[in-house]
């Protein structure tokens, strides 16, 4: 059973889900994950009947404990203010800091599909909403302070009271502390020396705590939130939930001060970029923003949604997570199609894919973006060919939006080792190659002149004549990513091939030479090694031929015996053979092969 089906086994009656996020700078991407965790939460409920609100708020009363990367000319001077209460920086046409990174955010719920009733913390203070939670909390002190001390061990002295007045006199809410109520208002200072990111004037004063004049410590905001909405499911990343935590200190609150019940909690893992955690404030990518400009709403939701929520998702921009998540979405879709998915596959496809129009043709991602850098090529015509038949219009809808995406990768997120140019020249690297891809690409060039000129072709081939160098097929695949591409990688070399004009091609193998001497050095066998690996062969020969051959230029010979295994799949296995001219290298060749025999 999918882990949220099996979660949310036991709920029952109308629920409320609620999330927040503190709108301190530009939000990353692993912010996500909580909101879609919420979103699915959400949907299988509603799925099963049960009614669901899902409440998204903005903690801009939070005051400004760190500055957005790159920003500390305009934020300093608002240092421990309310987020709400500071300007949005130069050039925004947003009321003030919060609303200027927060709207980015909800911009991407409907895109992603995800329903919230949005609600900010302004709002809630300055209604009065949390009038009855701030008195009743703050009518027991002691017991949060007791709370405090022994579950999250840290000591409160008696005059500290749950809540933190807006300073009238220089208005940050992060300085002041606040040491007595009186049932109407508390009395509070504004310390210089509270907190060590800001600086409070020193002002003493006493002030109703009500209608927006304060905030409750966010430990203790959470308990007003469960208590006034009410909560009853709220999941939270792992560093809040780890025992003696922020969530056992609020759970414990809630149910000494109220009475209540906390809600089911969803403890959830980060999300990694290269395996490191991002935090808002870090000012490094990606954005939010930035991923759903790139990711088709299913792919990020599906990057999101894949992994239990108690295992961390690990992602990078770099090409090998791009076509890993790709393919393993087009996986999961293929699966589903086919009918052959099993009930988690299908569980996640479904609450991944917003578009329930049926099926349709992934196109391959590596493909299309190798296809979008390659200007000469028409992505439609190149894919129908893929395909074997015509592309229907949601076929070219979804292909669109992946070349969309390829396009998006190229230009703002693929580090040019990761680019595939099409070189006009043979680039310098190929002087890197080895021996025996070399002599493998001078064996291709030989073949292809009649060579049909497909993709599934010059695969086929491609396979044949790396068998038959021998050389490792991915050392064979290198070696025409090199001269072609200059890299490493690339898409599937048959596809790149087919891409390419014959012309072109065998122009630019033609460039490669291979000394043949030093060739049959690097790839010659002997009888002890050839033995192990025919006993290693799990089925029987079924025919082995030779040929002798003899390289004047630098008087050497070698016998090459062709071993056809059970399959008919040649093996070949080159020897080395001790001779002075091409007499007695025949003869050498005859006594080695009955050696062998
Ligand atoms: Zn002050």
């Amino acid at each position: 059973m999918y882990w949220c089906d099996k979660l949310l086994g036991g709920v029952s009656g109308p629920q409320i889900i609620n999330d927040s996020k503190t709108p301190s700078g530009r939000v990353h991407v692993g912010s996500l994950r909580g909101v879609l965790i919420h979103d699915i939460v959400c949907k299988i409920l509603r799925e099963r009947g049960i009614p669901v609100t899902y409440k998204f708020g903005v903690d801009d009363y939070d005051p400004v404990d760190s500055i957005p990367f790159g920003m500390e000319d305009h934020f300093e001077p608002y240092r421990g203010f309310p987020m709400c209460n500071v300007p949005a920086p130069p050039g925004s046409d947003a009321s003030d800091m919060a609303m200027h990174y927060i709207e980015e955010f909800f911009g991407l719920f409907g895109e992603l599909g995800v329903e919230v009733e949005r609600y900010h913390m302004r709002d809630v203070y300055r209604s009065g909403q949390f009038n009855e939670a701030i008195d009743t909390i703050l009518r027991h002190p002691d017991v949060v302070r007791e709370i405090y001390l022994k579950i999250s061990k840290s000591v409160r002295p008696d005059t500290w009271y749950p809540f933190q007045a807006v300073c009238e006199q220089c208005g940050r809410v992060g300085t002041t502390e606040v040491h007595d109520y009186d049932g109407k208002e508390v009395t509070y200072t504004c310390r210089p020396d509270l907190v060590t990111w800001a600086k409070g004037c020193g002002y003493r004063g006493k002030v109703s705590p009500f209608d927006g004049r304060g905030k409750l410590p966010w430990k203790l905001e959470w308990v007003a939130k469960w208590h006034s909405f009410p909560v009853t499911i709220e999941g939270a990343g792992k560093d809040h939930s780890t025992k003696g935590g922020s969530r056992d200190v609020s759970s414990a609150c809630l149910r000494r001060i109220f009475g209540g019940q906390p809600p089911l909690n969803i403890p959830y893992e980060f999300f990694l970029i290269g395996g490191a955690k991002m935090s808002t404030s870090g000012g490094k990518g990606p954005w939010a923003r930035v991923m759903a400009d790139f990711l088709p709403a299913e792919a990020l939701r599906y990057l999101m949604l894949k992994s239990p929520a108690n295992r961390p998702v690990n992602f990078s921009t770099g090409e090998n997570d791009i076509v890993k998540l790709y393919n393993e979405l087009d996986r999961c879709h293929g699966q589903v199609m086919s009918g052959k998915a099993n009930e988690d596959t299908q569980r996640i496809w479904q609450l991944s894919a917003l578009d329930d129009r049926g099926s349709y043709y992934d196109a391959n991602f590596q493909l299309v973006s190798t296809i979008v850098q390659m200007p000469h090529l028409d992505l439609e015509t190149e894919i129908e060919k893929q395909k074997g038949e015509p592309l229907t219009d949601l076929d070219k809808e979804h292909l669109a939006r992946r070349a969309n995406s390829a396009k998006y990768w190229v230009d703002h997120l693929a580090d040019d080792a990761d680019k595939t140019q099409l070189q006009t020249s043979l680039p310098a690297s190929s002087a890197e190659l080895t021996v025996l891809q070399r002599a493998f690409i001078t064996r291709l060039r030989a073949v292809l002149d009649s060579a049909a000129w497909s993709s599934p072709s010059l695969q086929t081939l491609l396979f044949e004549v790396s068998r038959a160098t021998p050389i490792r097929q991915g050392d064979a695949f290198q070696s025409l990513y090199r001269i072609f591409l200059d890299r490493t990688s690339g898409p599937r070399a048959g596809n790149l091939l087919a891409f390419l004009d014959r012309d072109f091609v065998l122009e630019r193998c033609s460039e490669i030479s291979v000394d043949t001497a030093a060739f049959w050095q690097a790839s010659a066998t002997d009888a002890t090694t050839l033995s192990v690996w025919l006993t290693k062969q799990k089925t029987d020969i079924s025919a082995a031929t030779s040929t002798t051959q003899w390289d004047a230029d630098s008087a050497t010979g070698c016998l090459e015996l062709t071993i056809l295994d059970a399959k008919e799949k040649p093996h070949l296995h080159r020897f080395l053979l001790e001779a002075s001219d091409e007499a007695s290298c025949a003869s050498a060749a005859e006594s080695l092969l009955a050696s062998l025999a």
